[in-house]
């Protein structure tokens, strides 16, 4: 493979954002050149003022196959990442059938996620389920990227929820191998007063209320606080958790959070009636709440932001009866991760540098991907080039998940994904895929085991 030059005036280096030119050569980047080198042999590509970054890195996906591929898939939700700027996605555990809570359903998802249908790196997470803790050091010692919980119900019955004797005992193995434990941190406990109106969000809303989150994430900090293992809080919405993680890590303990970009983009008050394409779990929170997330993202407090693309075929959202209690909770945003959180975060006067590391940096490091999500020699060359004036309009025809039903639908964005590069190959141009697909599946390469 000969070598190649990208150069922008604008590329997304950890030392801001600069005029470069980015030398690539067999899958790595070789060289950050001045902008105006030309290293003589090598192909250009002068990309102008548009914007180079690295290719992001999605830390909450569930692509659900095997088993539920009517769902999602392998090569339908690596065709969304790629559009949609994203180079490594990390799978859940679930919702594929089998859960990946042993070697041997961890073998059965590596068999399914066949190399010719990954048109992006791809990673798996490990599972925790009640009874299960036996397993997670032999899942880590395979090379997941992390290992999932829920303190609830998950959603399908063959992913139970893991109690704290659980937590504690799978905490005590990943603190010894370097692993972080990512959970799904809602206690629920039967609330008070009838649902009288199933198609208001509201009542959804008063059904699963910030007290979960506050007292999920108290008992995390205590756990974190007696084993030392890296806890991940995925998909934090309630704001009124903010203080305590915060304290948590002025002590100087390994918590870390991501929030979502559903959680950015929307807020309660402004759900439809009946518009079940909203609902997700934790709910979508008020307006107040929304701001102080953006917030703790500027402060630091939230680390990282990850899709939690949880698709599923749209009967399962109930549209025709609007009933939140029935429809599946779970907002299909593997596409537009990079370009809404970008869109978004602009509009609010936050550079470039920042949506960087909540897309990129942070989750490569907390997927033990050292050389996925900056634009470094020595790293692979995952790119994502990306025009941050086109205004365009969400429409789900444009997009590449399976099932393409968004409650984006309409939204207004400023940035579009006009290239992405995978290991120094194009694999998205012009809103359509190139060549065949090149993804690979990861191991986890930072731990201490
Ligand atoms: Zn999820």
């Amino acid at each position: 493979m000969t070598g190649l030059i990208l150069k922008s005036t604008r590329v997304a280096t950890p030392a801001g954002l600069v005029p470069a030119a980015i030398e690539i050569n067999a899958g790595r980047i070789v060289a950050i050149h001045d902008h105006s080198a030309r290293p003589p042999g090598l192909a250009l590509i002068d990309h102008g003022d548009l914007l180079i970054m690295p290719g992001a890195v999605d830390v909450h996906v569930h692509l659900n196959e095997p088993g539920r591929t009517e769902w999602e898939g392998f090569a339908t939700g690596t065709m969304a990442a790629s559009a949609g700027g994203v180079t490594t996605v990390a799978d859940m555990p679930l919702n594929s059938s089998p859960v990946t809570t042993t070697v041997e359903a961890l073998n059965a998802k590596r068999a399914a996620a066949s190399e010719g249908q990954l048109r992006v790196d791809v990673i798996l997470h490990g599972g925790l389920v009640a009874g299960s803790a036996g397993e997670v050091g032999h899942l880590a010692r395979e090379g997941v990227a992390a290992i999932k919980a829920f303190m609830c119900h998950s959603g399908i019955d063959e992913f139970p929820a893991a109690g704290p004797e659980d937590l504690r005992a799978a905490m005590r193995v990943l603190a010894s191998l370097g692993l972080p434990l990512l959970a799904h941190a809602e206690l629920v406990t039967p609330v008070d007063g009838a649902i009288d109106d199933p198609r208001s969000h509201a009542a959804w809303e008063a059904s699963r209320p910030e007290s979960f989150e506050v007292e999920a994430i108290a008992l995390l900090i205590d756990l974190c606080r007696e084993t030392r293992c890296p806890v991940h809080i995925v998909h934090l919405a309630a704001a009124s958790a903010l203080p305590m993680l915060a304290a948590a890590r002025a002590e100087g303990l390994p918590i870390t959070v991501e929030t979502c970009p559903h959680y950015l983009a929307f807020c309660s008050e402004s759900v439809p009636h009946g518009a079940t394409l909203y609902k997700c779990a934790p709910p979508l929170r008020g307006a107040a709440n929304r701001e102080a997330l953006w917030a703790a993202l500027a402060d630091g407090t939230i680390d990282l932001v990850a899709s939690d693309h949880s698709p599923c075929p749209p009967a399962m959202k109930c549209l025709d009866t609007g009933d939140f209690f029935r429809a599946w909770g779970g907002i299909a945003g593997l596409e537009l991760l990079l370009p809404a959180t970008l869109s978004m975060a602009l509009r609010r006067g936050i550079g470039i540098s920042r949506v960087v590391e909540w897309l990129c940096t942070r989750p490569a490091v907390l997927a033990g991907l050292p050389q996925k999500g900056a634009i470094v020699a020595g790293g692979d060359a995952d790119l994502a080039v990306v025009d941050t004036a086109a205004p365009w309009t969400v429409t789900s025809s444009l997009l590449h998940h399976r099932h393409t039903t968004t409650p984006y639908e309409g939204l207004q964005l400023d940035c579009r994904v006009i290239e992405t590069w995978l290991r120094g190959h194009r694999i998205w141009h012009d809103q359509a895929p190139v060549g065949s697909p090149r993804g690979r599946l990861l191991t986890r390469r930072d731990n201490r085991i």
